[in-house]
């Protein structure tokens, strides 16, 4: 929902909760007196609807590899405490903490009796024994880190100095009556957990990749305790016998990273006597499900507009399938796009490149393991409806910004998987949920720098997390599914998307524009073949909107995004952008890692405050502003850096496997606006299914010349529906 306030002049490391106006002492209290953590289990067999079961195997996963390598070349790093401790900070925020405080580790909060999660045995060995199907390029990697980090004897932690503690706050409790909330209840402890776990065991690694020893502690698996580095760390205090945190009382679950990391501590809080109320939360702070049904979602998708079909034509009985090995990054890594990309697409060097971003790969990797299996014998609530609320409840309670059910039809799969087998499409229905990329970390970027590749990490990582589990829910109940995510997808995104109402297909290309969100996301599916109530596509009138803009276009630093027309690209319309131009400058570019510049330039990436709501409410209901509004958003310079949100460091992996400060000039833009960009003067290249390469893990040629001609061959949709009128196509 809509905030008064911006944060604009907040920088990122104090995140959304005032902590720094709470009263501190120098002291560290007794700590004797904490209540001791209580190990959480994921076992519901009571209770086989709890989505508690299906979050089982994905935290064993990620207590499975809490530590591990150590980078042996120490990264050139800040020595200042204080900017160790803001920049670490800021990362935990950046993963969606709710608060983050630092502590000395005190020998008294080691636990004589560690405690380890249980199901990572179980887990283990149906790993030694699974038969993965249909696994992408690069699960054995996977699979051995996972399989060495499951074996491994736990690192001793009595080197470490520090604990930075996170903190996740508790959802609203479903009400008795909620619609959809029958997965969800008293689930507020595992989903903390889940939450909590992720961000900790990438920091760790993080801080590991960097050269520093690391090690994540979960209410599952720990050698601390985890209330009394609460108490140290002055994220909590105790009062009344109990650990309380003045702005949200008893309700948020804890993980730790114990480090060698020497960062600046924060002081416990001060003692207070009596029952002290909680401080009202800020406006920074609030919680969109206050006042909403779980189901409805954060933002108010009930006032689109809803129509029958997509604002784009689609000729669904035409849409050619094509191979996975058809994405550019594959071609990139068979050298079809010349060796430089081939050297930088090798071994995802791209995302190895920054430490953020590489921290984030080893999770998301390691969930790949858990995105698809087999469906438990008997099939538990068949209702549409029912299981409608309860899968959008369910995603929006574990952090997903947007959810939509759709068909899945036949035409959204890919040809060939990656392996290139034929993909048989085997699940009818999807859930399609978008991840948003995080406004204020966008803010303080030029969307080509160093942080950029981690934003669509972060998002990805987040989506395999919920998507994984999500489809685990599913195979629970009895019914097929599969998450597909961007390590492991066997369906095209984009019309899954339109399909299910999340948004409109955009200037940008592929990327699908969600009217609360903007351009400013990732996405992902899970299909199955659990009946649901479907939603509806939407038209909030975006397409006069980029009729009537160019600014990513204008702001591409590669001028890959066209400022002509939409066309007809393998039966959908769309504003075809040159695919491989893109991916040529997000692999190679050497002032930061990857790209997202159209993201954060679109007049549609907005903070969500009360203030912007003229300009969506001008945008989807007067077409005619639209030229206005676009002139307006340039003049009010939106779409330039906040430097307040700058908190990231610009240190690229070097040739000893440390990360330094880059040789090389950051990428740090202003806005383009004498640029006049014509569509004649641009040269764009597709490569339509008649052009796209054989579905198998060797080299195709690509030519480059045939792709000019293709996109010159492309045609209106109008012109393509009068061609089947005449019985042409
Ligand atoms: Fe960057 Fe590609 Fe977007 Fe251009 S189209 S701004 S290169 S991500
Ligand atoms: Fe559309 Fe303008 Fe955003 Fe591009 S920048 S997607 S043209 S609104």
């Amino acid at each position: 929902m809509a905030r008064f306030l911006s944060n604009a002049r907040r920088p990122v490391h104090l995140g959304r909760f005032p902590l720094e106006t709470l009263k501190r002492t120098p002291d560290l209290p007794d700590l004797s007196g904490v209540p001791a953590t209580r190990q959480l289990s994921f076992d519901r067999k009571d209770d086989p609807e709890s989505i508690v079961n299906a979050m089982r195997d994905h935290q064993a996963v990620m207590d499975a590899i809490r530590g591990g390598f150590v980078n042996t070349s120490k990264s050139t790093c800040p020595d200042d405490p204080l900017e160790r401790a803001n920049h670490i900070k800021a990362f935990c925020h950046f993963a969606d903490a709710a608060m983050v405080g630092v502590a000395r580790l005190p020998a008294q909060s080691l636990l004589e009796q560690p405690f380890r999660n249980s199901d990572i045995d179980r887990l283990a060995h149906t790993l030694k024994t699974q038969q993965t199907k249909t696994l992408a390029s690069g699960i054995d990697m996977v699979m051995a880190d996972l399989r060495e980090s499951m074996e491994a004897p736990s690192k001793s932690i009595a080197a470490h100095s520090h604990a930075l503690v996170i903190l996740i706050e508790h959802q609203r409790d479903p009400r008795d009556d909620e619609r959809g909330a029958d997965w969800i209840r008293n689930a507020q402890d595992h989903r903390g957990c889940l939450l909590a776990s992720e961000i900790a065991i990438v920091l760790a690694n993080y801080i590991r990749l960097l050269g520093w020893d690391a090690q994540a502690h979960t209410q599952s698996t720990s050698d601390v305790c985890l209330n009394q580095l609460a108490v140290a760390s002055g994220l909590a205090a105790m009062q009344d016998g109990a650990l309380v945190n003045p702005f949200v009382g008893s309700r948020f679950t804890i993980a730790v990273v114990t480090t060698e990391f020497e960062m600046q501590t924060d002081l416990p809080l001060a003692p207070s006597s009596g029952d002290k109320p909680l401080i009202k939360r800020s406006a920074l702070a609030e919680n969109p499900f206050e006042n909403r049904d779980f189901a409805e979602g954060g933002h108010p998708f009930e006032t689109l507009r809803r129509v029958a079909k997509p604002t784009t034509y689609i000729d669904e009985d035409r849409v050619a399938r094509v191979p996975k090995r058809a994405d550019m990054f594959a071609r990139a890594q068979f050298g079809e796009m010349g060796k430089r990309l081939q050297d930088s697409a090798k071994g995802g060097h791209y995302v190895r490149k920054a430490a953020p971003s590489f921290a984030q790969r080893r999770l998301l990797g390691a969930f790949t393991l858990l995105q698809d299996g087999e469906p438990a014998p008997d099939r538990q609530t068949s209702d549409p409806q029912r299981n409608a609320d309860n899968l959008k409840t369910v995603s929006y309670f574990l952090g997903a910004d947007a959810v939509g059910l759709s068909a899945c039809p036949d035409w959204t799969w890919y040809s060939h998987d990656a392996l290139g087998a034929p993909i048989v499409p085997e699940h009818d229905q999807a859930v399609s949920m978008i991840i948003d990329q995080g406004f204020e970390t966008m803010e303080g970027a030029s969307g080509d720098d160093w942080i950029a590749v981690s934003q669509s990490m972060r998002a990805y990582l987040r989506f395999s997390l919920i998507g994984g589990v999500i489809a685990k829910q599913l195979r629970n109940l009895g019914y097929k599914a599969k998450a597909h995510t961007v390590m492991d997808g066997e369906v095209l995104q984009p019309p899954l998307l339109l399909l299910a109402g999340l948004g409109e297909v955009s200037r940008i290309g592929e990327v699908i524009l969600n009217p609360f969100l903007g351009p400013r996301l990732k996405s992902g599916a899970v299909t199955t073949d659990m009946p649901m109530a479907h939603d509806q596509p939407i038209d909030f009138g975006l397409q006069k909107f980029c009729e009537s803009c160019n600014k990513c276009a204008r702001e591409c630093p590669s001028g890959a995004i066209t400022a002509g027309p939409k066309l007809m690209f393998n039966g959908y319309e769309i504003w075809k952008s040159d695919s491989q131009k893109c991916t040529t400058y997000r692999v190679t570019q050497p002032g930061g890692a990857m790209c997202g510049r159209c993201m954060k330039t679109c007049p549609w990436n907005l903070e969500g405050l009360f203030i912007e709501k003229p300009f969506r409410w001008a945008a989807m209901n007067m077409p005619s502003a639209a030229p206005l509004l676009a002139w307006l958003d340039d003049a009010l310079d939106k779409g330039t850096i906040n430097p307040v949100k700058k908190w990231w460091w610009d240190l690229e992996l070097g040739e000893d496997g440390g990360y330094h400060p880059t040789p090389t000039p950051v990428n740090h833009r202003e806005l383009q606006k004498d640029l006049d960009l014509k569509y004649e003067d641009q040269t764009l290249a597709v490569y339509p299914a008649n052009l796209a390469p054989h579905p198998y893990a060797y080299p195709f040629p690509m030519n480059r010349d045939q792709g000019i001609e293709a996109y010159q061959a492309m045609i209106t949709a109008e012109a393509y529906q009068k061609r089947l009128e005449a019985g042409q196509t």
